[in-house]
């Protein structure tokens, strides 16, 4: 593993150089934490990975904006004068789905509540009422489906058991999958 810059266009691209027995050809990868890695065949030089990225910049350039867009996405983008905007917008959204996936749960609920947190998705609290973050708007369908029944859950298992997760997989079997996406992208917590 080697740490390199690149130049495009006079802006300098920091990628990873790994040099591998396996490789056969020039492979770029962009990791979710928006960082490049370059693998070359053991033998291949350091000219051979830069002159592949160079032809593959635009590829690169969109993959890095699209998770550096992510990493950024609601918790820093959208402020109070956003959550005036859109609260009601998100108000309507998390009753739909809650509507939606509790037709499957059939738990008691009372209050659903639209909040301003800077690093959390949703919360259940003690009395049943639900609360989920306005910036739950700006997510993927998956994601937003994962965060109400997460909290939806919680009804029930006010814990994270094996009980809890079992309850979550009847609705959104692929959770273990966006909860990694979740903590990849450091977009916050439920
Ligand atoms: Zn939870």
């Amino acid at each position: 593993m080697d740490a390199k810059k690149i130049l495009f266009h006079n802006k300098k691209i920091s990628y990873t150089l790994r040099k591998s027995r396996n490789a056969r050809r020039v492979r770029i990868a962009v990791q979710s934490d928006a960082s490049v890695v370059v693998t070359v065949p053991y033998v291949a030089g350091e000219e051979i990975a830069e002159r592949f990225l160079q032809d593959k910049m635009q590829w690169v350039l969109a993959k890095i904006a699209f998770f550096r867009g992510l990493e950024k996405v609601p918790m820093v983008r959208y402020g109070k004068r956003d959550y005036a905007v859109y609260k009601e917008n998100a108000r309507v959204l998390a009753e739909r789905k809650v509507a939606h996936f509790n037709v499957r749960y059939g738990h008691e609920y009372r209050n659903i509540r639209i909040k301003n947190q800077k690093t959390c998705w949703g919360s259940c609290s003690k009395k049943g009422n639900l609360n989920f973050n306005f910036r739950i708007l700006f997510l993927p369908e998956h994601v937003q489906d994962y965060i109400v029944v997460h909290e939806l859950c919680h009804l029930k298992e006010l814990n994270h058991s094996k009980r809890f997760w079992g309850l979550v997989a009847q609705a959104v079997p692929e959770y273990l999958q966006i909860r990694k996406e979740l903590r990849q992208n450091k977009i916050g917590f439920v």
